[in-house]
């Protein structure tokens, strides 16, 4: 049987992106398949920040954090129009849930997981006469100030960039394309979509689910399905305000102690994030009054300049979805590792992707091409695959500079 694509790539969200740019460039025919516009789900509507996650020290994590600041290294040496250092503040005051020597123990680690030498592991307690300069931060009960720094992104373009990355390696973009079904063959997949008003059918020899919130609606389209672990769909809102507060960041504690940060964006002020489990269309996702009205407090809690603005006076806001693994603990706290799940361990034919970073995406993609390989490997040059004959190189795209 002779296939259109060696791999079709279901989602332009980052991880799709990056799965599509990895896998093209190691010489695979490579489609995505994309219903509503590169980067117009989760991939817009994060934090927008290229880091470690100071938090998930809190809950272990070092392996992800390690990974992170690594990619953080590699894309700011790499995408510098892209992926800027930012200095990031965190306040202590008298009340906060996490103390002084807490943040410096764990900014202590977080430099120590960034690397000594990579120059970005520097923090600093930024001294008493210099605290006025902190953007019109509260000063009542502030007992300590921390400097560190981190990176920021535009989350859309980072997606579109990467996208466009896959493209110029020979990936096709197929935008708009739902898919409608898919069903595992002998040899490969065999895929129903619709694009332009009009059903269609390629043939793939695997295909990589990369939908993120809709992870288990792509997988419901497929026969067989894979076995996905118990996943929740997680809320995370942001909103914008309409004036800045210059080019700091700041990491503050909200009234239930979560960490919420507040950013520069385009000029005015970002405020994010809430947690708040979600059921329904991924589509529908968007902030609630409470959570606007909780980030709006969290914000005029430090920053008294603020304390005017009303709900209204909210310029913009949105609210994306994390893919979480069901394990008991508050969202806050549950793992933000990647999962690749497939229908058969050894030779995966159909493989979906669960959770992670947009900071990892990087990282992701290398752990799909290596799930992907024995697959195309298998009867490269025999079977008239995709790319069979093709003048790829897998085994040595892992070092490559994508
Ligand atoms: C509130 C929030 C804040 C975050 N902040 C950060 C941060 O600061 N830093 C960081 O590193 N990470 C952050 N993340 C995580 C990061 O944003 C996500 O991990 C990442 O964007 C997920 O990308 P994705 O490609 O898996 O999903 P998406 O971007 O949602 O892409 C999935 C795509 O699949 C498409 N699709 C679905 N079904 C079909 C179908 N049947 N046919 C065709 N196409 C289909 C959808 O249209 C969509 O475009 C945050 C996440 C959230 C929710």
């Amino acid at each position: 049987m002779s296939t259109d694509f060696d791999v079709l790539v279901i989602g332009a969200g980052i991880q799709g992106a990056g799965a599509a740019e990895a896998l093209a460039a190691a010489g695979y025919q490579v489609a995505i398949l994309e219903q509503l516009g590169v980067a117009a789900a989760t991939s817009s509507r994060s934090s927008k920040l290229i880091h470690g996650g100071l938090r998930y020290l809190e809950s272990g994590q070092f392996r992800l954090v390690r990974e992170c600041l690594r990619e953080r290294r590699w894309l700011l040496a790499n995408k510098p129009q892209l992926v800027r250092m930012v200095p990031f503040y965190i306040p202590v005051y008298s009340y906060s849930r996490r103390p002084a020597w807490l943040v410096r123990l764990g900014l202590s680690l977080y430099a120590l997981l960034a690397g000594v030498s990579s120059g970005y592991s520097r923090f600093r307690s930024v001294p008493r006469h210099e605290w006025d300069n902190l953007a019109g931060l509260n000063r009542d009960e502030l007992v300590a100030v921390y400097r560190y720094y981190d990176a920021q992104t535009d989350d859309a373009a980072l997606t579109r960039n990467v996208v466009d990355s896959a493209v110029a390696l020979g990936a096709r973009l197929i935008c708009p394309g739902s898919l409608v079904g898919a069903e595992r063959t002998d040899h490969g997949v065999r895929v129903d979509y619709v694009a332009d008003g009009q059903l269609h059918t390629l043939r793939s020899r695997v295909l990589v689910n990369c939908s993120g919130p809709w992870i288990a609606s792509t997988n419901a389209r497929c026969t067989p399905q894979i076995k996905l672990p118990a996943l929740d769909l997680v809320a995370g809102a942001h909103i914008e305000l309409p004036l800045s507060l210059g080019e700091k960041i700041f990491y503050v504690e909200a009234e239930d102690g979560r960490a919420v940060f507040v950013m520069p964006w385009r000029g005015k002020t970002l405020v994010g994030t809430t947690e708040r489990s979600y059921i329904g269309d991924p589509r529908d996702v968007a902030p609630t009054i409470e959570e606007e009205s909780y980030l709006l407090r969290t914000v005029q809690r430090y920053f008294p300049q603020t304390r005017a603005l009303q709900m209204h006076d909210i310029r913009d806001s949105f609210a994306g979805l994390r893919v979480l693994p069901q394990n008991g603990n508050s969202p806050f706290s549950r793992p933000r590792e990647t999962l690749l799940c497939c229908d058969d361990d050894r030779r995966p034919r159909l493989l979906a992707v669960a959770g992670g970073k947009l900071t990892s995406y990087r990282a992701t993609a290398r752990r799909i091409l290596r799930k992907l390989r024995p697959t195309l490997e298998a009867n490269a040059g025999g079977s008239g695959g995709a790319a069979a004959g093709s003048n790829r190189n897998a085994s040595s795209v892992e070092e490559r500079n994508l």
